[in-house]
């Protein structure tokens, strides 16, 4: 490819939109634009790099018998009221009613679609084990699409879907995806980390996420130094400490008045206790029913372990009007002290004394509130998100939290949604049973954006030689000069014949031009064409994660290639 003949509009200037880094270097790169908010057109250089990525995909789905189909965007909502998640999934499905009247909506996932079609084409245990996957775009109403291609309405996903006849044929499908995803990520040249996390709105038992530590994730992720356990902050276990018994000073609950004061921060300045002096008191809507969860004031609480305890299909918050309905008096100042609900408390607040809850009257509040003696509790849980200072829940050591962007996640999904969609088979007695299944995803755009994420510098992207857009750019450094053009011009078309994907800069412009726009892009070969070279039959090449150009003989350019010029990445 010649320059001069592609489209990779470059910029100087960080667009104004942008937060992230990779989102400003896919700009900046002429990787991609903006169309409208979180909907990105994919410009030549960053298509070549997406269709990488997906070839890479494709491989290792292949690789593990897995078969690709296609399945339309356009959904019938009734397959998700079948299995009940038209309601679950709510505002983040795109849907429209078409000329017939019809709703119609647009695919976020095809879980619904692939097992209906496995329901109407798999007879018997014969036609198992079967693991489709499909590389299609999917559509997301988002709240707030944010980073450019990390979190858009419109974006690319590798989904799988396998099926199985029983639980341990299921783990075979499901370790064969999962080894699959390492190979994938790795070859790709992420720095990512399987970690356990909660299986949410897909159900199932097990997940597993695939992360790319990154400040500008927006999930949070434990990693243990001392044993390798990594999950999702979601699913880490907070150990309970042990109990610290009554306290030796026992007082009575005593009435203050906090005006105004609703939030931890607002009431514990205004009575001058610490957060952790505080209970919060959490008034929940469990499948329609109150419940009250308690945590104390400086911990934050986990829904996705408060919905798995109370087995509850949807958890929200409840509003204004339900919280003075169950308890009496108004929001910001519920209490577990007379109060008539199911209670269920996090460990923690199993060893405070003296604590500050809410009175359940508006503008008061409670102090000298002891657990067990002034309010009691039959459920102590793990209700809240694991912290920095709490141990590993492995091996009790130090823990580190970080945030990640998710590129992949596996779930075991069992018979969620084999059973409401009845896609059984024929077992080898005769005996009809649900097919047992396992869903994978990966988002391609996510790998180009986390990539770009990890691996760049003040000067632009570098890329790993798997996904660049051209793994070597060829650059005359005079252009006017004839003969520079010239051996530019053979040093071009020998490394295109010997297979290395390469693009010529015979743009007419400033040779400092061109090196500042092969370093924003990122090539991880530059090939530089100048005067001293070609008097010593040599030319110069710089990697892109190496600080400095070096010369090499001509002859020995295509072997400087060979070398593994992955970006240097962080050791997970
Ligand atoms: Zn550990």
């Amino acid at each position: 490819m010649r320059w001069s003949k592609t489209f990779i509009p470059t910029l100087k200037e960080d667009p104004q939109d942008a937060e992230a880094a990779s989102h400003k270097l896919m700009v900046r790169a002429g990787l991609i634009r903006r169309l409208s908010s979180g909907a990105y057109i994919y410009l030549p250089a960053g298509l070549k790099s997406l269709k990488k990525a997906e070839s890479i995909v494709r491989e290792e789905m292949g690789r593990s018998a897995a078969v690709e189909l296609l399945m339309p965007s356009l959904q019938p909502p009734e397959l998700w009221k079948r299995t009940g998640r038209y309601d679950d999934i709510g505002e983040v499905m795109i849907k429209y009613t078409d000329r017939h009247g019809k709703e119609v909506a647009l695919g976020p996932t095809h879980e619904e679609v692939v097992t209906d079609l496995v329901s109407r084409e798999v007879r018997s245990y014969k036609d198992l084990p079967l693991t489709l996957y499909q590389i299609q775009t999917k559509f997301r109403d988002e709240v707030r699409p944010r980073f450019g291609v990390v979190r858009s309405c419109e974006f690319l996903m590798k989904d799988a879907y396998s099926f199985d006849v029983d639980a341990e044929s299921m783990e075979r499908s499901y370790k064969t995806m999962y080894d699959a995803y390492c190979r994938i990520f790795d070859r790709c040249g992420l720095s990512y980390l399987p970690v356990e996390a909660d299986p949410g709105l897909m159900g199932g038992t097990v997940s597993h996420e695939f992360m790319v530590p990154t400040d500008i994730g927006e999930d949070r992720i434990v990693v243990c130094p001392s044993c390798g356990y990594a999950a999702s902050t979601e699913v880490a276990a907070v150990k309970a400490s042990a109990a610290a018994g009554q306290s030796t000073d026992p007082k009575s609950p005593e009435e203050v008045r906090t005006p105004g004061a609703s939030t931890v921060q607002d009431v514990s300045a205004f009575l001058k206790v610490k957060p952790s002096d505080l209970i919060k008191t959490l008034i929940y809507v469990a499948d329609g029913e109150a419940v009250a969860v308690l945590i104390r004031g400086d911990h934050e609480a986990n829904d996705a372990k408060i919905k798995r305890h109370l087995g509850a299909r949807s958890l929200e918050l409840a509003n204004e009007k339900k919280v003075e309905e169950v308890t009496g008096g108004a929001m910001g100042f519920s209490g577990p002290v007379g109060l008539s609900l199911r209670i269920v408390a996090d460990n923690a607040v199993r060893n405070m004394a003296h604590a500050v809850t809410g009175a359940n009257e508006k503008d008061k509040h409670l102090r000298n509130v002891d657990p067990g003696k002034d309010f009691s509790v039959k459920e102590w849980i793990d209700a809240r998100v694991i912290t920095a200072e709490d141990p590993c829940p492995k091996c009790g050591s130090g823990i580190e939290l970080k945030y990640a962007i998710e590129v992949g996640h596996t779930f075991k999904l069992g018979t969620k949604y084999t059973e409401p969609l009845n896609a059984m088979f024929l077992d080898d007695n005769g005996k009809q049973r649900p097919i047992i299944m396992g869903c994978y995803g990966i988002g391609v755009n996510r790998i180009l954006a986390s990539l770009i994420e990890t691996s760049h510098d003040a000067d632009g992207i570098i890329w790993s030689r798997a996904l660049a857009p051209y793994e070597a750019v060829v650059i005359p450094a005079k252009k006017e000069d004839e003969k520079i053009s010239r051996e530019a011009e053979r040093v071009y078309a020998e490394l295109a014949q010997a297979g290395v994907d390469v693009i010529l800069d015979d743009r007419d412009k400033s040779a400092g031009v061109k090196f500042k726009d092969a370093d924003l892009v990122g090539f991880p070969f530059q090939v530089i064409i100048g005067k001293k070279g070609m008097e010593t039959g040599s030319v110069e090449v710089k990697t892109r994660s190496a600080a400095k150009p070096e010369f090499v003989k001509k002859e020995n350019l295509l072997g400087t290639m060979k070398g593994d010029v992955s970006p240097p990445q962080n050791k997970l």
